[in-house]
């Protein structure tokens, strides 16, 4: 039976993962994995999930399920820090990946037909799951190779064709992979747009919190749910509490219509029961205790100013080595991604000549670069022309 089963094309980064494993150098650099790193080259363990682990394991008396949907505790707690007041249906869901998925199969499931539109670039994954489950996408155009921003007119003229009960998919800050982001007033012309093609946002928000901070990174978000009246958010706790592994996302929708619960409640029961819950209580339990909340945050702000750090020195160094301000944008951009305006081949020189590991694509990981490897790169992005 499995015979007729055909070789699944492979997934670019993790095979980009593997290579950087089996490289023998010493010096080689990974900007390939999207995985936050600090200036020491860890991923830690936050201080307030080990808090509220330590908790966690000394006062759970449990491990019997949680609801179909997932602790309404977590949903409350993480939702009201996305959304504000504004009341939403919510389903737990595995990582920010789950919660994608999950509105896709709502949507699918609200309307069969609907098309399903993508930045491009995009997280390939959005694309992946959508041809997975059948969904017909369409691209509209995000990414300006020649400034390194949002091309924006391009954008907006794009979404404008999108037909009455088509999805969008929006990023919610720290667009993956090219860093660009919208700005606030571009928030309000695209919701303006996506309001009166009646088109309905996703938005991915994978990143809270690394771009400009907690309040910053949520405001184009509230711009659109004040302007529509039905929006889907998926939220991934991956990064910003560094989860990763725990797999903890929410999917929140925005909408009057009664059935929107049950629907997110049948669709968990469908695809995997009950949601994962360990992971969504620690963020739970940290967002719901001042003290302990507080010292996320904190944290959470020293991983987005390194980063930000990181961004300013790489562009610094590459305006003195190349005499010019074309690398300026990578300052300008958000999280941990940024698209480098590179061939192929400059990016297999780069990987062979000098051992640093970039996506194919270009796709940078700034939070995988230590701050004595910043003047490296330089150096290996200019020898090799980009
Ligand atoms: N959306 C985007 C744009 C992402 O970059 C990621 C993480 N790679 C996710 C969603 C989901 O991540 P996870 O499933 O690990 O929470």
């Amino acid at each position: 039976m499995f015979g007729s089963l055909k070789p699944q094309p492979e997934d670019k980064i993790l095979a980009l993962m593997s290579a950087f494993r089996d490289d023998p150098r010493g010096d080689k650099i990974d900007l390939g994995v999207g995985v936050y790193r600090d200036a020491q080259g860890r991923t830690p363990v936050m201080r307030a999930v080990k808090s509220a682990e330590r908790q966690l394991v000394e006062n759970q008396t449990t491990k019997s399920y949680t609801g179909l949907t997932g602790d309404p505790a977590f949903a409350d707690a993480l939702g009201h820090l996305v959304l504000g007041n504004a009341p939403f249906s919510h389903a737990a869901t595995p990582g920010g990946t789950g919660a994608v998925h999950q509105a896709l199969q709502l949507v699918r499931m609200a309307k069969p037909d609907a098309t399903l539109w993508l930045s491009e670039p995009t997280w390939p994954n959005h694309t992946a799951i959508a041809a997975h489950l059948g969904i017909r996408t369409r691209t509209y155009r995000y990414y300006d190779t020649d400034t390194g921003g949002v091309w924006f007119s391009a954008m907006a003229e794009d979404l404008e064709r999108a037909a009455p009960g088509d999805a969008v998919m929006l990023h919610g800050c720290c667009h993956n992979p090219t860093g660009a982001d919208l700005a606030l007033p571009q928030w309000r012309e695209i919701a303006e747009i996506l309001d009166q093609r009646r088109a309905l946002p996703i938005v991915d928000l994978a990143y809270l919190g690394f771009a400009e901070g907690l309040d910053a990174d949520a405001a184009g978000l509230h711009i659109l749910a004040e302007a529509v009246p039905e929006l889907l958010v998926a939220v991934s706790c991956s990064k910003n509490f560094g989860l990763y592994r725990d797999r903890v996302g929410l999917l929140l929708a925005l909408s009057d219509a009664p059935a929107v619960q049950g629907s997110l409640a049948a669709l968990n029961r469908l695809t995997y029961s009950f949601p994962p819950d360990h992971g969504a209580r620690v963020v739970q339990m940290i967002l719901d205790d001042p003290e302990m909340r507080a010292d996320w945050q904190a944290e959470l702000d020293d991983m987005r100013t390194g980063m930000q750090t990181t961004r300013h020195a790489l562009a610094d160094a590459l305006r003195e080595r190349s005499g010019s301000d074309r690398f300026g944008f990578l300052a300008g951009h958000h999280g941990m991604f940024s698209l480098l305006p590179a061939t192929s081949e400059q990016i297999a020189r780069l990987r062979e000549d000098h051992g640093i590991y970039v996506v194919g694509d270009g796709r940078m990981n700034v939070a995988g670069l230590r701050p004595a490897e910043v003047p490296v790169l330089a150096d290996a992005i200019v020898a090799v022309g980009i």
